[in-house]
């Protein structure tokens, strides 16, 4: 029998909807608090920062949310996305185990992240923006916004983080290709970050710090909203495409994953693929292992202290429950930019509190190893934060051989490496270092953290 290697949907089949899982969580995540006074805060206090649509997404409780037909149009032009099965992978390894991957970088931004930039565009046209600040880390989301932007009419500015500004200079001129503005942060522009210049010049920046500079640019104009490109609720609502893409796709195959694994940042990625399937395991009694994978250098999840934190260094979001390493905590420069955030989204952060994932770091070279095995033998250059899910996978795969079994594994692609290849060269030079936090390098940063009283 001829065996499938790649399973697609029609554009027919493409879902409608996207899945709140705060209407399947057994522990409802905790409210946002206002950082002085410690009251939980209502959507209002949101309102000077996002369009109304988006904070009733962030506070929803309904299981399912209509895409708007304008948003599905955008989707149609690259979604459904395909579903592999890496069978050269497999024979590579000589596992008995199935491996498969959704890939989510045949995109014009080459990574997942479009399918969260469309939609906060569209919200945001629809009630009059005429400007957006964001940040980006590794540019994805700064690209992914670009293009979402100037689609509908919409000036962007972004603030990228300087490390990946200059190790990344690609990334930014395709942003402005597509029109967008393109600033490194810490910058000059803002007061947040002046101050950060001020206490060191040479400041690699970090998504912290660029989350406070876009935030404070559109908190002073009325017509100027800001965008976040993971972490929040309505960003992983909006991703969840991919998991509901991915049960309708392996229901094809006549299997269904054991374990499915996404690479961390700040949770978007992740919980887009996992979330419809742990609907599956709390509703359907199913029972796939969900599984989380961060850098060993920023290990918010596996490390980290679950507590009520700001999303960004300056401390111009709300106080969030999450797991931390502390929002000024600085993370060492890995070349997985979009991975370098120091917390986690509040919703993957609860349900990791309540064991219904699991997490794991990986260093930074297995996973480049991974990732060259994976384009040598699938065709496709990893963006080297999906780096570590195939880490993931292949020690999935490994375990299962060596426990004499075969497993269905599913991870997420969430992107390409087309604008990564000086860090591949990096890594075939052998100059590419493994940095790991200490658990007592965490004790101290989270020591450090400073809340108002
Ligand atoms: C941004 C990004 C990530 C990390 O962000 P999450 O919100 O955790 O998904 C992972 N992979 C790629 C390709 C990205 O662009």
């Amino acid at each position: 029998m001829k065996q499938i290697t790649k399973i697609l949907l029609s554009e027919k089949e493409m879902p409608r909807q996207w899945y709140n899982i705060v209407a399947d969580m057994p522990n409802k995540p905790m409210p946002p608090l206002h950082p002085v006074t410690r009251e939980p805060i209502g959507p209002d206090a949101l309102a000077a920062v996002f369009p109304m649509e988006l904070i009733k997404q962030e506070v929803s409780q309904e299981r399912y949310i209509d895409i708007p037909e304008e948003v599905v149009d955008l989707y149609r032009t690259y979604r459904p996305s395909p579903l592999f099965r890496a069978v050269n992978l497999e024979k590579a390894l000589g596992t008995k185990s199935k491996i498969y991957y959704k890939y989510e970088g045949g995109n014009y931004s080459g990574s997942h992240k479009a399918n969260t930039a469309i939609a906060q565009a569209y919200y945001n046209k629809k009630e009059g923006i005429k400007r957006i600040t964001t940040e980006t880390g590794a540019g994805q989301w700064g690209s992914a916004m670009s293009f979402a932007c100037h689609h509908f009419g919409i000036e962007l500015l972004v603030f990228m983080v300087r490390v990946s500004y200059t190790q990344k200079p690609g990334r930014k001129l395709l942003m402005n290709a597509y029109g967008a503005k393109v600033v490194p942060s810490p910058s000059t522009m803002t007061e947040s970050g002046r101050r950060i210049l001020e206490l060191d010049p040479e400041s690699p920046g970090s998504l912290g710090i660029a989350i406070s500079e876009a935030m404070e640019v559109a908190s002073q104009d009325p017509y100027t909203k800001y965008s976040l490109g993971s972490v929040l609720n309505h960003v992983i609502l909006h991703q969840t495409i991919i998991g509901q893409e991915a049960l309708l796709q392996m229901a094809k195959t006549d299997d269904y994953p054991d374990v499915v694994i996404g690479c961390f940042g700040g949770g978007s990625n992740f919980s887009g693929i996992a979330f419809p399937f742990l609907r599956e395991n709390l509703v359907n009694g199913k029972k796939t292992r969900l599984v989380a994978v961060e850098p060993a250098s920023c290990p918010k999840l596996t490390k980290g202290k679950f507590m009520y934190d700001f999303g960004d260094s300056a401390g111009m979001t709300p106080l969030l429950p999450m797991y931390t390493l502390g929002h000024d905590f600085i993370p060492e420069k890995i070349h997985a930019g979009g991975l370098r955030y120091h917390g986690a989204g509040v919703l993957v952060s609860q349900v990791l509190k309540d064991k219904l994932i699991e997490a794991k770091s990986k260093l930074q070279r297995e996973c480049f190893e991974g990732a060259v095995l994976f384009a040598r033998n699938e065709g496709i250059l990893p963006a080297p934060e999906s780096s570590y899910a195939i880490a993931g996978a292949l020690d999935e795969a490994r375990k299962a051989d060596i426990e004499g079994v075969s497993r269905s594994i599913l991870f997420n692609l969430s992107g390409h490496g087309h604008f990564d290849i000086s860090a591949y060269e990096k890594f075939f030079e052998g100059n590419l270092p493994d940095h790991e936090m200490t658990t007592a390098e965490v004790d101290e940063a989270i020591s450090k953290i400073k809340l108002p009283d």
